[in-house]
């Protein structure tokens, strides 16, 4: 089984390509933000709870996200291997991710990071507003709070990965086209 991460700052188009990579590589899609979002839909106990710190952009406990984590690894299903789309977000989140691959006999393969400006994120962000209405896309506090965010808590697990000689830098500010070319021309790699 293999591990992806798909990383990079919100509104780095993660969705995007991640929706094109599972396709092509067989891989079970993983995003803590969908998840989250469904649970808020459904009115859950935890979507209830995650609500107010989602809409100002700010990130919800680790535990919560690292139960879902693990929860959908058990999803059984006939895959290649898992994509990780918002997650991990800390070094708590990447080090739990660690623990739970270990116990599974398992590591991360590889994370593709998607390299792209604060500028370009908050036009994305503003566009994708428009199209999927989604409340912590459409206020700029929230947004400013989510890049914010992303620098203090997120942008370190950068180092972490490139420590460990599994990191894989990818230019994200051009066209969708050109964003997946470069992905897919890195995960190919895996597949030789
Ligand atoms: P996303 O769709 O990945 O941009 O996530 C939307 C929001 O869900 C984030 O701004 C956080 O509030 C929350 N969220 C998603 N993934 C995580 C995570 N791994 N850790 C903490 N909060 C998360």
């Amino acid at each position: 089984m293999k591990y992806f991460i798909l990383f990079g700052p919100p509104g780095a188009g993660k969705g995007t390509q991640a929706a094109d990579m599972v396709t092509e590589y067989d891989l079970h899609h993983i995003s803590t933000g969908d998840l989250l979002r469904e649970e808020m839909m459904n009115r859950t106990e935890l979507g209830l709870k995650a609500k107010s710190l989602i809409e100002s952009g700010a990130l919800v406990p680790d535990e919560i996200v690292e139960g879902m984590i693990e929860s959908a690894f058990n999803t059984p299903e006939d895959i290649d291997g898992f994509l990780l789309d918002g997650f991990p977000r800390t070094t708590a989140q990447a080090e739990a991710l660690d623990r739970i691959l270990e116990k599974r006999g398992e590591s991360v393969n590889a994370v593709i990071g998607l390299n792209v400006p604060d500028a370009l994120i908050k036009d994305r962000m503003h566009g994708r507003a428009r199209t999927e209405g989604r409340a912590d896309d459409s206020n700029d506090a929230a947004i400013n709070n989510r890049i914010k965010t992303y620098h203090e808590q997120t942008e370190p697990l950068i180092d972490y990965y490139k420590a460990a000689g599994k990191y894989i830098e990818i230019d994200g500010t051009g066209s969708i086209d050109e964003v997946h070319d470069a992905i897919f021309e890195q995960m190919d790699k895996f597949y030789e």
